[in-house]
């Protein structure tokens, strides 16, 4: 039996968003599944109690908190979940949203696929694949109202990944930890090219640690050019 999680109770101080008793239950068995998982797969060296609420379960909800009031039925796009985050958090807030996993592992995507299961998140799929080919495929290429994208790599692939999904007007979220003001400059151009615009950078601490996080909020202004995302390993050996 894992121990409980202790601090969902007060997230309200630190997050505008408190979950309901039964988010409290879903984030609780989230984690013992995750545990449990662990032991097979390579998932998180997260596995601590507070740390995985603070570094898993927060992280991934403040980096969407501006967006938990939008309207229901937005399609969102996890790239590289690894053990389902950003995207299974987000799906837990908000029922009402079609949330897709996206992971080129076929371990960790059969693992979440039993997970959503188990957990009976009716609003999460799961997608295994590379991004680079998702990104051009006509089923899923400009679909997503909202892509999340956390610890994949740099911030010019992860924005090459994520903005070939996002619609014209939505959003890519890019989570990222230390971030310096030349890094952003340097993204600039990147994004531009991609048919976006660096909206937002925004700045915070963990509630628990004291950690530094950004996230880069990119709207998607113009279609992204058919050549981007480059073929698979392209973007990772020559970014943008
Ligand atoms: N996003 C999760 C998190 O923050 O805990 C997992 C991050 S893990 C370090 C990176 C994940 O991205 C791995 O599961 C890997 O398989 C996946 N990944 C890396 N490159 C990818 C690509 N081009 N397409 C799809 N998935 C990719």
């Amino acid at each position: 039996m894992s121990e409980a999680l202790s601090h969902l109770g007060t997230w309200q101080e630190s997050l505008p968003w408190q979950p309901v008793p039964e988010q409290h239950r879903q984030f609780q068995r989230l984690y013992e599944l995750i545990l449990a998982g662990n032991r097979q797969l390579n998932l998180t060296r997260i596995t601590a109690p507070d740390e995985f609420e603070e570094k898993h379960l927060w992280d991934s909800l403040r980096g969407v908190i501006s967006l938990l009031q939008s309207p229901p039925g937005q399609q969102v796009i996890d790239i590289g979940t690894g053990g389902g985050f950003p995207g299974i958090p987000v799906a837990i807030a908000r029922p009402d949203w079609q949330v897709s996993l996206l992971d080129s592992t076929r371990k960790k995507i059969a693992f979440l696929h039993q997970l959503i299961l188990e957990l009976g998140l009716e609003n999460v799929g799961t997608l295994c694949d590379r991004a680079e080919k998702v990104g051009q495929d006509a089923q899923h290429r400009e679909s997503y109202d909202l892509a999340l994208i956390r610890a994949v790599g740099p911030a010019a692939v992860c924005a090459e990944y994520a903005l070939p999904l996002v619609k014209l007007g939505g959003l890519a979220v890019l989570y990222r930890g230390q971030l310096q003001p030349e890094e952003t400059q340097a993204l600039e151009p990147a994004v531009k090219l991609l048919g976006g615009q660096i909206e937002q950078v925004e700045g915070f601490k963990t509630p628990l640690s004291n950690s530094d996080r950004h996230c880069l909020y990119l709207r998607k202004l113009s279609p992204t050019p058919i050549q981007f995302p480059r073929p698979p390993g392209i973007p990772a050996q020559q970014p943008l």
